[in-house]
């Protein structure tokens, strides 16, 4: 009579344990009753997770507070990785995946490498010194309804019998999305003055979809050179622009000096949220503040 009562104690106590060691021993690897899912940045961990709702276990390769254009994978990173069964690169380019997507890749061979850029109409870098497209596709939520669209695909590849409840979740989550593209849409749609000034030019998706000009001030990512603040301050007296956004992963000192020239203030925006929507909500907020 008693076996009854203990034996689920004992259970407890091995799966506690269990967890215990895997937490220690990875920080990847996902619980094996869960799919293991890999992405390069935070908010692609909102989209993966809510298509994959309790099927996923999603872990994040570039950490809160890094920037995946100078982040470089740990050792540990690159070892737990290996029992991941699907990767969701962010594919427009950023430094971070081009540096590593083919090493982590070959970590583990039987992962299926999805690129969430699939379809997505890429632009050129705002930096008029990089040659290349501007990486930020997923600050624009038309861009995050395709980029969900294609993790969807990915999960039902390798898991194809739970292909409904994926697609329920993709069609749950793109309603969110439509929602907040057109609260941004109708949020900014009376402001007469169109452009921002924001250090780190990662809003050029979001500029191209809401009819804005983004003036970046970073220059080649790094710090601008005095003659390039003082262009910066130009366009901003003639502009009209008042604010001058920030990433928090970046220095704030040239913004800093472009505020008191144009007697603006700094506003921090992150592009690198875990919670996209709410985050993209504050960020709509603030644009809209910004550009009355
Ligand atoms: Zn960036």
């Amino acid at each position: 009579m008693n076996f009854r009562k203990t034996a689920p104690v004992s259970l407890v106590c091995i799966s506690l344990l269990a967890s215990m060691i895997s937490i220690s021993c990875t920080q990847v690897s996902a619980p094996a009753d869960k799919i293991g899912v890999v992405v390069s940045i935070l908010p692609l961990v909102e989209f993966a997770e809510s298509v994959g709702g309790d099927k996923v276990a999603v872990s994040v390769m570039v950490p809160p507070g890094a920037e995946p254009h100078s982040y470089e994978p740990k050792p540990s990173q690159m070892t737990a990785l290996a029992k991941a069964r699907l990767y969701a690169k962010v594919g427009s380019g950023i430094e971070f995946e081009i540096g590593y997507i083919d090493k982590l890749a070959d970590i583990n061979k039987a992962m299926l490498v999805i690129d969430s850029s699939k379809g997505i109409d890429l632009i050129k870098s705002e930096d008029p010194d990089d040659p290349g497209m501007d990486p930020h596709i997923w600050t624009s939520p038309k861009n995050a309804m395709i980029m969900v669209g294609n993790i969807c695909d990915g999960l039902i590849q390798i898991d194809p019998s739970n292909k409904a409840y994926y697609e329920t979740n993709r069609d749950t989550y793109i309603q969110k999305l439509t929602r907040l593209d057109e609260d941004i849409r109708k949020g900014l749609d009376p402001a007469k003055n169109r452009s921002f000034i924001i250090y780190h030019p990662a809003f050029g998706y979001f500029a191209r979809d809401y009819n804005l000009t983004q003036i970046g001030i970073e220059q080649e990512g790094k710090e601008p050179t005095a003659a390039y603040v003082t262009r910066v301050i130009k366009e901003a007296k003639e502009k009209n622009s008042r604010v001058i956004f920030v990433s928090p992963q970046f220095s704030q000192k040239s913004a800093e000096v472009i505020a008191q020239e144009i007697g603006g203030t700094v506003l921090p925006v992150d592009n690198l949220a875990k919670n996209y929507i709410s985050n993209m909500e504050t960020i709509k907020d603030a644009m809209i503040k910004a550009m009355k």
